[in-house]
Formats: structure tokens, C-alpha cells, sequence
């Protein structure tokens, strides 16, 4: 399944100048006061996935860079790239860039479409937006529970957890 190891950012959106989110863990949560940036992590993830602006809660993709909300753009350029490491740690680094009126999309790894399609689909099924924990919380117990097994992979030792708990209690 593989997992995102860290995000390198530039003049994009609420952060000016280089910036390195990052290390993740295989299963990370973004935690913040209200407008302190945790959805724009998430749209700096769409927008390196390729995301359109609409999706992106902006009009016109270089509203994404640095002061652009307010007018005035720190630079015409901003960046995202991405680090993904594989089950077996081997790192993918693929950026998206705006520069001027241009975007373009890059993978720094000499690997075929099929990954790189691969890949953008792990990653986009790696992210849990803001709606949906609201939906995840109101899920039934059971449900709930059995959805973050999957998530954790701790799913497949459930028949030995169960049958080694069941043994202790007989015991
Ligand atoms: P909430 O908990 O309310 O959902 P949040 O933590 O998700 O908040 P974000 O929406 O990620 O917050 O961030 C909002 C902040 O990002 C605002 O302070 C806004 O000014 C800033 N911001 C958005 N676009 C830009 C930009 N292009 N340049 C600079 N700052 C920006
Ligand atoms: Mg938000």
C-alpha cells in the first residue's frame, strides 16, 4: 500500500518560502487551530496529484501561490513535491509547479505510466478530508471499527487475536 513520507513545499498557498511537512507516519493525522493551514495540506496533496483549481477552493490555479488570496503574490512560481515510499521503502518523488501561466508535472523516478498512475491513486486514497471524519464519525461502532482495521492492515491478525484471546480466557 506504501504511505506518504513528506511533502516539500514552496510559496505555495499559506506558506512563504521553502518548507518540509513532514516526516509522516504510515497512518498521520493533521491536528490545528482553525485557519492554521491543515486543509491546505490537503491542497497542496491535490494539486501535486494533479487536482484542477475548483477542487483546489481557488478560481484560477495561480490563486495557489503565497499572498495570491489577498492580491499580492510573493513570486510567480510556487511548488509541490512529494515523497511516497512503497511497502518495501523505495521513495517516489513527484512534483507539480506553477510558473507563470504554465503548471507542469514531474516525476524525478524513471518508472512507467502504469506506476505513476499507481501511485497517484495510492496517494489519492491515502487522504481523509475534513468531511469525511465527520462521516467517519458517525459511523456505527462496528463499522467504524472495521474500517480502521483495514486502514492499519491490522485486519488480517484479527482470526489469531481473536483465537489467542479466546484461549487466555479459557485458560
Ligand atoms: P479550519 O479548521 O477552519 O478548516 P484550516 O486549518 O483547514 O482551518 P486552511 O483553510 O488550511 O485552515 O488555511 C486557511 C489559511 O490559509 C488562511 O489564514 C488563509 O489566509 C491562508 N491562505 C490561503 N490561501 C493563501 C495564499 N494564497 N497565500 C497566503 N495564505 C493563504
Ligand atoms: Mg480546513
Amino acid at each position: 500500500m506504501g504511505y506518504l513520507k513528506q511533502i516539500d513545499i514552496e510559496n505555495f498557498k499559506s506558506w512563504r518560502g521553502k518548507h518540509i511537512i513532514g516526516p509522516f507516519m504510515k497512518f498521520s493525522c493533521i491536528i490545528g487551530t482553525n485557519g492554521s493551514g491543515k486543509s491546505n495540506v490537503m491542497d497542496a496533496l491535490s494539486f501535486a496529484i494533479g487536482e484542477r483549481a475548483a477542487s483546489l477552493r481557488v478560481k484560477h490555479l495561480r490563486d495557489l501561490i503565497h499572498g495570491a488570496n489577498v492580491g499580492r503574490p510573493i513570486s510567480d512560481t510556487a511548488r509541490v513535491a512529494v515523497r511516497y515510499c512503497d511497502d518495501q521503502e523505495r521513495e517516489t518523488v513527484f512534483c507539480r509547479i506553477i510558473t507563470g501561466q504554465f503548471y507542469s508535472s514531474a516525476f524525478k523516478n524513471k518508472i512507467t505510466e502504469l506506476e505513476k498512475l499507481s501511485i497517484m491513486t495510492k496517494v489519492q486514497n491515502c487522504m481523509v478530508f475534513q468531511g469525511t471524519v465527520e462521516l467517519i464519525a458517525l459511523k456505527d461502532p462496528k463499522e467504524r471499527t472495521k474500517m480502521l482495521e483495514c486502514i492499519s492492515q491490522s485486519r488480517e491478525y484479527a482470526a489469531e487475536y481473536n483465537a489467542k484471546k479466546a484461549a487466555l480466557l479459557k485458560a
